[in-house]
């Protein structure tokens, strides 16, 4: 059976008509499928019978419901998915007052190697597809405001899937999300950026964690491939008329990249630039005796940042009691991605 979720407008209706079915009835379909979260096409309620029967004969809707959950004390929810490929992958959904955001995965596992990240550890499993993106979103209990890709995976190692995606996500006859409201994270593989940039209008995060290649390098090898210096010039060249955000996320380890070095290089390579940087608390993997940098060190960062003129953020830690770091709740239970 083939998968609607994942489709686009022109796709549907392309579909329809090899069916010899009137290709008017695209935007209903997508309609249940993005917005409602349909799981059969017996839920359809104004699209005639005879047409959701020749529809359910080879296609199905490929929304699926997560298969385990785990509520923090703080409110945020870890989902484990399933994928019909047997593609184990997360989603976090972090309640904000009137926000909400939900962080979805790009892939099950993924093969960037980060050493501070649980899943770069459980191995890689593979892509999931635009459709098994999208369902991160649409098959969750909540209403939600901001979509970021930042759960399992390196979205530019899946990018196809990913612009497919974010096209979804922002699109009138999909989730009809601001284009403000979604978020791709990248360590930076660079032509990635490049398309995320031509084609889409999503916000984007570099993941940094040192102004120092070579040490950024020993915590995120992709630096060797793909230096972090090409994704800030191509941010920095954008010419950003419709004020798309960029930030550079920094995970603060105490004594690794939280020195007094490291803030002046970083000052020296932001100042000026549009670009923000959110200082993030460090979660501990197993085996790891690094620790994250004391909430004063960090709002000191900060502080000397933003008295430089780049904008800056402490952001919270949320979900450490349900493992909300990626790749967590899949290694907790066991149910680590299929390695093919
Ligand atoms: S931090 Fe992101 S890119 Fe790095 S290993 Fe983890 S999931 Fe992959």
């Amino acid at each position: 059976m083939t998968t609607i979720a994942g489709s686009d407008l022109s796709d549907i209706e392309a579909l329809l008509g090899s069916l010899g079915v009137d290709a008017g009835y695209a935007r209903r379909l997508l309609y249940w499928i993005y917005r409602r979260g349909i799981k059969s096409f017996d839920e359809i309620n104004d699209i005639p019978a005879k047409v959701l029967h020749i529809l359910s004969e080879n296609y199905v809707t490929g929304l699926i419901s997560p298969v385990m959950s785990e509520v923090s004390v703080d409110g945020s929810i870890k989902y484990l998915f399933s994928g019909s490929r047997g593609l184990n992958h997360e989603t976090v959904w972090l309640p904000d007052g009137k926000r909400s955001t939900v962080c979805v995965s790009a892939q099950s596992g993924c093969r960037m190697g980060c050493r501070f990240c649980a899943t770069g550890r459980n191995g890689w499993g593979g892509n999931l597809t635009a459709g098994e993106i999208v369902n991160q979103v649409v098959s969750l209990p909540h209403v939600v405001t901001h979509i970021v890709l930042m759960g399992m995976g390196e979205p530019g190692d899946n990018i196809d899937e990913v612009l497919k995606a974010c096209r979804i996500f922002t699109a009138e006859w999909g989730l009809a999300a601001g284009r403000s409201k979604v978020t791709v994270s990248t360590v930076g593989v660079t032509p990635s950026v490049m398309r995320l940039l031509d084609e889409t209008e999503c916000n984007i995060t570099l993941s940094l964690h040192s102004p120092f290649p070579e040490e950024r390098r020993e915590v995120i090898p992709a630096e060797a491939r793909w230096p972090f210096a090409e994704t800030l010039d191509l941010l920095m060249r954008y010419e950003n008329r419709r004020k798309r955000r960029f930030t550079v996320a920094y995970v603060m380890i105490e004594g690794r990249n939280d020195t007094g070095r490291h803030l002046d290089e970083m000052k020296r390579l932001l100042s000026g630039t549009a670009i923000r940087v959110n200082l993030l608390p460090y979660h501990p993997v197993a085996g790891d005796d690094a620790r994250s940098s004391e909430n004063s060190v960090m709002m000191r960062f900060k502080h000397e940042l933003v008295t430089s003129g780049i904008s800056a953020s402490v952001r919270k830690s949320r979900g450490g009691d349900i493992y909300a770091a990626c790749g967590m709740l899949a290694a907790k239970t066991g149910k680590k991605p299929e390695i093919h």
